[in-house]
């Protein structure tokens, strides 16, 4: 089962993929995650990206292609995988058309998350991101609660960067620029479903799931 979220930053993308990774039994592919880690553990491919996330801007078409080709001829994701954050223009998903291709797959469900801007920017400038794990919370909930982490046994939150309402800002436009024309790309294929984004997570897993 290959799944493809389609969304702005901030609309749920990275939570349902949490939520559905167990669920459905396929990892959770998050080009973000994969650069954060890339940058924790100062590899070049982290260092590269480190400008540009920064800045709120995109990383290079080339290095993100080539990232998650890798991840997904990993042994994990046979069964399939959840995309969240890629592709994120149109030179990326008519890559990711070549690579499944490439490897006798296709997109089973492809959601597009529709959400208010405003309500995106709040909750961005409110949102807490485990550092190891990658759990997000509002800062409320992250500070209220000690929360098992699956990568170092406690989650330990904190405010990314690119979630500073300067950066939040260029993030939209670049969204808005660079990401949007993809509803066009996909919206006429099998699988495509648009969720409402702007309700309770555990609604939003149930709509996603009531079409799968
Ligand atoms: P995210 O965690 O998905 O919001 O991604 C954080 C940042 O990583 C983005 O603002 C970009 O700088 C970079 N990034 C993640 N995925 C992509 C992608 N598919 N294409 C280009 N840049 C990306």
């Amino acid at each position: 089962m290959i799944l493809l979220f389609l969304g702005p930053p901030g609309s749920g993308k990275g939570t349902q993929s949490k939520l559905l990774e167990s669920k459905l039994g396929v990892p959770h592919l998050s080009t973000g995650d994969m650069f954060r880690k890339a940058l924790s553990e100062q590899t070049p491919v982290g260092l590269q990206a480190k400008g540009f996330m920064d800045r709120g801007e995109y990383v290079p078409d080339q290095v993100v292609i080539d990232l998650i080709k890798e991840r997904v001829s990993q042994a994990d994701s046979a069964n399939g995988f959840i995309l969240d954050g890629f592709p994120r223009t149109l030179n990326q998903a008519e890559a990711l058309d070549r690579v499944l291709q490439g490897m006798g797959l296709k997109l089973d469900v492809i959601v597009n998350f529709q959400i208010p801007e405003d309500v995106l920017v709040a909750r961005l400038s409110d949102r807490r991101t485990c550092t190891k794990c990658g759990r997000i919370l509002g800062s409320k909930a992250a500070a209220a609660a000690s929360v098992d982490c699956k990568v170092s046994g406690v989650c330990e939150f904190a405010q990314r960067s690119d979630d500073q309402p300067v950066v939040i800002r260029k993030r939209m436009s670049v969204y808005q620029e660079q990401t949007a024309p993809l509803l066009k790309f996909y919206q006429s294929r099998p699988g495509f479903i648009t969720v409402d984004g702007d309700q309770d997570p555990g609604l939003v897993t149930q709509a996603i799931l009531s079409r799968i």
